[in-house]
């Protein structure tokens, strides 16, 4: 039995990843986004009890840029009687706890997790997706919010790379070429630019390096506290442990 390549290993398989190669297959596998707005809104749940919560890994930096880039998408807009957009972005307007490893209790979420997601609305939608009128076949169009500044993951949906440590999105990959793995959209298989497909692979090289940078961090930095003490989540990244509404724990102890 062959032990599993460590983290470290994965990052130097990441930094030497093939823009080249990762953009061929992406060529090969085909991809143009139909905005329909699936991966970035909630979904049914299978048992058909309700919505499942979208969810999408945002690393810590990636907050504070949303953070800003929200606040100036305000500014630039200044939508009279928007209240979701109106106002400063606290950590908690872009991001929550990643649900993964919380139990619910009777004040809501407890326990730990390792991970940010990005915020949700009422609707289990991310909090930054909205309607943008009607697609050819009469169903909505969907838009960002912040799609300059949108994080690596909603960048590269619906791609990821087969290495370890590397986040794998909503399930199973439907398709692979190469390292690239293809999962769940109905954009798949159509037509792709050479230069769109170098671009996107440029961003999922980024983000394969970026993910395992942060699980590194994550358990280098990790040290134990008890959730209890801290309204009752805590979630490791890779600059501490943290409160759901983003600040050190440790630095304030
Ligand atoms: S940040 Fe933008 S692209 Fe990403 S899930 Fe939200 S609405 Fe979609």
């Amino acid at each position: 039995m062959t032990d599993a390549p460590s983290l470290e290993d994965e990052l130097e398989r990441a930094r030497e990843l093939s823009v080249s190669e990762l953009a061929d297959a992406i060529e090969s596998i085909g991809f143009e986004c139909t905005r329909c707005g699936a991966c970035c809104k909630g979904h049914e749940r299978e048992d058909g009890e309700g919505t499942e919560p979208h969810t999408a890994t945002v690393f810590p930096d990636e907050v504070r840029t949303l953070q800003s880039a929200a606040a100036e998408a305000t500014e630039a807009s200044d939508p009279p009687g928007d209240g979701d957009l109106s106002g400063a972005y606290d950590w908690r307007d872009v991001a929550r706890p990643m649900p993964y490893g919380l139990s619910e209790g009777a004040d809501g979420p407890e326990g730990e997790t390792f991970e940010w997601a990005l915020q949700t609305d009422a609707c289990g939608d991310c909090a930054f997706y909205e309607e943008v009128g009607e697609r050819a076949d009469g169903t909505p169009k969907g838009g960002c919010r912040v799609h300059e500044d949108r994080p690596l993951i909603c960048e590269t949906y619906p791609f990821s790379v087969a290495l370890g440590g590397t986040t794998q999105p909503m399930g199973e990959a439907v398709d692979e070429a190469g390292m690239v793995r293809a999962h769940e959209c109905e954009g798949l298989g159509r037509d792709i630019s050479r230069q769109d497909a170098e671009e996107l692979a440029a961003a999922l090289k980024e983000r394969a390096v970026r993910e395992l940078e942060e699980a590194i961090g994550v358990r280098d930095n990790y040290e134990p506290v008890d959730p209890s003490d801290h309204d009752g989540v805590v979630v490791y990244d890779s600059e501490g442990p943290k409160r759901p509404d983003g600040t050190a724990i440790r630095d304030a102890e």
